[in-house]
């Protein structure tokens, strides 16, 4: 594993580094923006040696997956936390309510509703909205003019807490041409906070993977999802759609 390990500890600090690069660039405190680790298809051994070096968030796109995964791994401490960031099905809601520290995939009022019967803990569990801020056809998430009806239901659900949004805008051949996308998650979450709905704020956006993070932060990222820059590329895992649908496989 020692190689593999100063691998991802390597990739971590420049991953560090280019977070806080574009903060100071937008003038943003880098305490605002928070690595998520996506280590969907990585092992256990791979999360642990993330761990090692300092990482402390990650992020799962299959329910089944992740708690094997948690499962494989010995304590690794109460401020370590697994995020939800793939499509979720309603008869996973209760196991992944008890293994998710966040849901970043919530995309109808159905599914709020099925986490939010499920959650048994003392507090409300965090979760965001997606939003298909591309209009593609084989993209999930609510449309935007959908989002604020949406919003107005979810906050009438106790057990959840509906807290931002995440998106996966269309691949673009450049970082720069994902900025409009980006824009377009932020300018909603402020359309929906001036409603000043009660119970829910739009705090967060999930928004930025690896070939366009740096924007994403300029943008007001708040959670960056990283993978390959972090891990290394993926090898394929059964099931997967072809990459034009990356980062939306099926749980
Ligand atoms: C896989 C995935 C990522 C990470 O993608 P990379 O390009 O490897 O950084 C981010 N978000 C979601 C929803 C994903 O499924």
């Amino acid at each position: 594993m020692n190689d593999v390990s100063d691998e991802i500890a390597h990739n971590l600090r420049i991953i560090q580094a280019r977070m806080q690069a574009a903060c100071r660039r937008c003038g943003r405190d880098p305490h605002q923006v928070k690595l998520l680790a996506v280590s969907k298809t990585q092992p256990a051994a791979v999360v642990q040696a993330a761990v090692a070096a300092g990482q402390l968030f990650f992020g799962e796109n299959r329910v089944l997956e992740a708690r094997d995964k948690q499962d494989a791994l010995p304590a690794l401490g109460a401020t370590m936390q697994w995020h939800l960031i793939g499509p979720l099905q309603r008869n996973k809601a209760r196991m992944a309510a008890g293994l998710f520290q966040m849901i970043h995939s919530v995309d109808s009022l159905a599914l709020a509703e099925a986490l939010a019967s499920h959650h048994d803990g003392a507090s409300s569990l965090p979760v965001l909205m997606q939003v298909n801020i591309g209009r593609e056809a084989q993209k999930r998430g609510v449309m935007a003019e959908e989002a604020t009806a949406l919003a107005r239901s979810m906050a009438l659900l106790p057990g959840i807490a509906l807290c931002g949004l995440m998106a996966i805008p269309p691949q673009t051949a450049t970082a720069e041409a994902a900025r409009p996308y980006f824009q377009a998650l932020a300018a909603l979450a402020r359309q929906i906070d001036a409603q000043a709905i009660a119970g829910i704020t739009m705090r967060e956006l999930s928004m930025g993977m690896s070939h366009d993070f740096e924007v994403a932060i300029e943008e007001g990222a708040t959670w960056v999802r990283v993978g390959s820059a972090l891990f290394g590329e993926r090898l394929a895992a059964p099931g997967d759609l072809p990459s034009t649908n990356k980062g939306d496989n099926h749980v």
